[in-house]
């Protein structure tokens, strides 16, 4: 059982920082910017700066899952910071409202 568990723990967070704790760190350092005019973040990741567009949410960073630069957008803007739990809401939701 303990075992089971930190494998999990060990496979979300591959490296020393969550992706929440890295987005959040981009904003606490001020390393985002949006282009009102194009409609994009300017995300100043590690290496390089990368451009995350969120409708729909894009980034052209390598990751293809837990891309820290997204969550970094959808935070500094004050969007949900669970989008899993969002997503459920958001799917009970219409069946609700339907009457
Ligand atoms: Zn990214």
């Amino acid at each position: 059982m303990t075992v089971e568990a930190t494998n999990v723990l060990d496979s979300t967070e591959s490296a020393a920082l969550t992706v929440n704790e890295r987005a959040a760190a981009v904003i606490n350092a001020g390393k985002i910017d949006l282009n009102c005019k194009l409609g994009v973040f300017t995300v100043i990741g590690t290496s390089e700066p990368q451009v995350v567009r969120l409708f729909p949410e894009t980034c052209l960073c390598s990751a293809q899952s837990a891309c820290y630069h997204v969550t970094a957008a959808c935070m500094s803007v004050g969007l949900a910071d669970e989008p899993q739990s969002r997503r459920i809401n958001l799917m009970h939701l219409p069946r609700q409202q339907r009457k």
